[in-house]
């Protein structure tokens, strides 16, 4: 090779851009930095970082270059990453928030221009949490690719699809014909989120909750389109999920209603506004009254009488209901040990919420409330639903274990509508199950809920549980379940909810 030039040998395109740059420092006299990157043998890529630094004779002309190459290939790839890094989401590979965000102000920009419309989806998993704490989080990662793919395959190449976040996905459509046209996308997506995952060897439901907003009805900024889209998904998803809504000013005022609802329930346990109500739980053979379940009643001066599906959703999303629940503990166990030691057993059966699980202080503060009233913990029963199972199964056994222990009977409460994982009845120490209001009502009309009906009370029996049945409103009703074996019955035909003092424990004569 000696002797020859570049292009000469081995000659090439690469080489007539290297010679050039070679001339320019012997023309110019100036050091130059030139950069390669080529196929190696292998065919890998290798980046070169070529130094070019003139050098000179003693009357200062340029005699030759001396070229001093370095290999900077880790170096880009590390640069490559970080930029993937900022840009994209490790997880599913799909755009993360920053580029979503980047995308989307692009976009608005462009259809601003444009005077063209586009829409922003936000589409959460219905079942996310579920998997993740029952099957593990690799599990939940590989949950995480499969939808980010799906999703992918429902839209078109130059829409963007992201994760911003935990289970929370988005996608970016420019250019639509109109608002109506992201119905058939969205369809679409729920149709492919309709078929089951298959994880870990096994197929799992998951669903969808989607929410949308259009630029530029809705908003004519990001900020605001993101935000609309999540309040119109937060409706989907309490519409029961797997579904989508578009935004509409209805989200908004019912988000304001929330709020307003957050900033009066915050004061309602200091402004004494709270009151527990008690209906009976009676024997439906001779309607004797051997307890009663306690229901939270808020008497706010803002509002008026405010029933518990009204707020209880909104104290346990703000985590208002851990106090609150505590003060329900304390006012029902008060109320259980001045019946009890006036000679008459009654049990108070009282709602737990998943979140007074979560927050840890549950055990304390239970204890609290039998230490301060003089209630006895055979007095209570703590009914639970069975969403809570599903959530961190081995804390939540630990905290049931436990209470168990001190004495307290367990419930399921709503039983057969939750997400039914049968299993935990045999491995968990549950007394009762309370049969679902919805069963009871419709037992007498459809064959299938009363053949449910028969089912449930026949497991429980098997499982050596006590039976409640919830919401019997007519003798017919009565007669129904006790036929069947079930003798404990609570709803309107034995009484509605009432005030404290509006209890008859003495005699019997509820
Ligand atoms: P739940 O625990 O299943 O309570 C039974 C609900 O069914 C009560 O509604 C009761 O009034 C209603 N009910 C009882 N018998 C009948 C009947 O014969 N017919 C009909 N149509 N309804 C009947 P309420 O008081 O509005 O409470 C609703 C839910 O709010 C409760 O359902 C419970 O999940 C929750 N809740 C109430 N108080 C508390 C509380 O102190 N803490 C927590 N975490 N949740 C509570
Ligand atoms: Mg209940
Ligand atoms: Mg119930």
């Amino acid at each position: 090779m000696l002797g020859t030039t570049p292009t000469e040998f081995p000659g090439g395109e690469w080489e007539q851009r290297y010679e050039e740059a070679l001339r320019g420092v012997l023309a110019s006299g100036a050091a130059t930095d030139f950069s390669s990157s080529r196929h190696d043998t292998g065919g890998r890529i290798v980046h070169r970082l070529i130094r070019l630094t003139p050098e000179r004779d003693r009357s200062g002309m340029v005699t030759s270059v001396l070229a001093v190459g370095r290999d900077i290939t880790e170096l880009m790839e590390q640069r490559e990453k970080i930029h993937s890094l900022a840009f994209f989401d490790f997880v599913t590979g799909l755009a993360n928030r920053a580029l979503f965000n980047d995308r989307l102000a692009q976009s608005i920009t462009d259809a601003r221009w444009h005077a063209t419309q586009l829409g922003v989806l936000l589409l959460d998993l219905d079942r996310f949490k579920a998997v993740n704490d029952t099957l593990g989080h690799n599990v939940g990662d590989a949950l995480l690719r499969e939808a980010g793919a799906r999703l992918s395959r429902c839209v078109r190449d130059y829409d963007t699809v992201a994760r911003l976040g935990g289970d929370e996905f988005a996608v970016l459509l420019p250019e639509i014909r109109d608002a109506q046209s992201l119905s058939g996308v969205a369809d679409k997506i729920l149709v492919a989120f309709a078929e089951p995952f298959l994880l870990d060897g096994r197929e799992v439901a998951v669903g969808a909750s989607i929410g949308i907003a259009v630029y530029p009805n809705d908003s004519e900024d990001a900020d605001g389109l993101l935000k609309f889209a999540d309040l119109a998904m937060y409706a989907a998803k309490h519409a029961g999920g797997q579904g989508f809504r578009y935004y509409t000013a209805e989200f908004t005022i019912q988000a304001h209603e929330r709020l307003r609802i957050e900033t009066e329930l915050r004061h309602a346990v200091e402004r004494r506004e709270l009151e527990l109500y008690f209906q009976p739980k009676v024997t439906m053979t001779d309607g004797r009254l051997i307890g009663s379940e306690a229901l939270l009643r808020w008497k706010s001066s803002a509002f008026g009488m405010v029933m518990p599906d009204r707020f209880i959703g909104i104290a346990e999303d703000t985590g208002l209901i851990v106090d609150i629940g505590a003060w329900v503990l304390r006012e029902a166990c008060a109320a259980a040990r001045a019946w009890n030691a006036a000679g008459v057993p009654h049990k108070v059966a009282v709602n737990l919420s998943p979140r007074q699980f979560a927050d840890g202080s549950l055990e304390e503060r239970i204890a609290e409330a039998l230490s301060a009233t003089g209630c006895r913990p055979e007095w209570i029963e703590l009914e639970i639903t069975e969403s809570l199972l599903l959530e961190n199964a081995e804390r939540v056994r630990g905290t049931l274990e436990a209470l168990r222990a001190m004495g307290f009977s367990i419930a399921i409460d709503d039983f057969g509508t939750g997400y039914s994982a049968l299993s935990y009845l045999t491995n968990l120490p549950i007394d009762v199950l309370k049969i679902d209001r919805s069963f009871v009502k419709d037992m007498m009309s459809y064959a299938s809920k009363a053949e449910l009906v028969r089912t449930i009370i026949a497991m429980a029996n098997s499982l050596s549980m006590h039976l409640v049945a919830e919401g019997v409103e007519t003798e017919e009703q009565a007669r129904f379940l006790l036929d069947n074996g079930c003798v404990v019955g609570q709803g309107y035909l034995y009484g509605k909810p009432m005030p404290k003092h509006e209890l008859r424990v003495d005699t019997g004569d509820a």
